[in-house]
């Protein structure tokens, strides 16, 4: 397979990545998800949309498509997984402002059209997506991605945004905030609601007399 490497859709591309490496470990996900996630695979990586199943190293062989459908959704996965591993390694190593790279062995063909210029290569479905990844996020500021450190998520950071949702913020801060001020809280929300909320909610103790 040929692919090309031109860096369009940035935003698009960014989105995948970021989707890929928070999501559902690949090997968990239902079969439907799988080949949704290996078609917007094919368009991360730009090739055009023909068969979902078109694949190196599947052949045909007897025992029905059933058979051929669960041997292409095995290799999908498998591939897509190590691509996972790799989107969350270099998402990680690009946030730490370390060093990238990407090592692709076929032929590599850079061109100069009247308007676009392109690289093009031939390479395995893993290689394309790491080289695919570098360029991606080499269109991208570095201080404009994050991981959350609350639950790991990367995402799109807007200005100094710490974590990746106000549910994450909220549960950092509660956890931050001193012990002596936890017990005022606490005790404020007794006052209010009695054992309604929180762990011992279960126990029944009647709230009015
Ligand atoms: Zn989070």
């Amino acid at each position: 397979m040929v692919f090309d490497l031109d860096v369009l859709q940035v935003e698009e591309r960014v989105a995948f990545l970021l989707g890929l490496a928070s999501g559902v470990d690949v090997p968990d996900r239902a079969s439907r998800d799988v080949t949704a996630l290996w078609r917007d695979y094919r368009r991360f990586v730009g090739l055009s949309d023909g068969s979902i199943d078109a694949l190196p190293g599947i052949k045909m062989e007897g025992g029905g498509l059933s058979k051929v459908r669960a041997a292409v959704r095995g290799r999908h996965v498998a591939l897509l997984y190590g691509m996972q591993a790799f989107a969350r390694l270099h998402l990680k190593q690009f946030i730490a402002g370390e060093e990238l790279s990407a090592t692709v062995q076929g032929p590599v063909t850079f061109r100069l059209g009247a308007e676009t210029e392109s690289i093009s290569f031939k390479g395995n479905a893993v290689e394309v997506f790491i080289a695919r990844m570098v360029l991606v996020l080499g269109e991208v500021p570095r201080n404009s991605l994050a991981a959350c450190p609350e639950c790991g998520t990367f995402f799109r950071r807007v200005r100094r945004q710490i974590y990746c949702r106000p549910q994450c913020t909220d549960r950092a801060t509660w956890r931050n905030y001193p012990a002596k001020k936890k017990r005022a809280a606490r005790a404020k929300q007794y006052e209010k609601h009695g054992w309604a909320l929180g762990a011992r909610s279960g126990r029944q103790v009647p709230r009015h007399k």
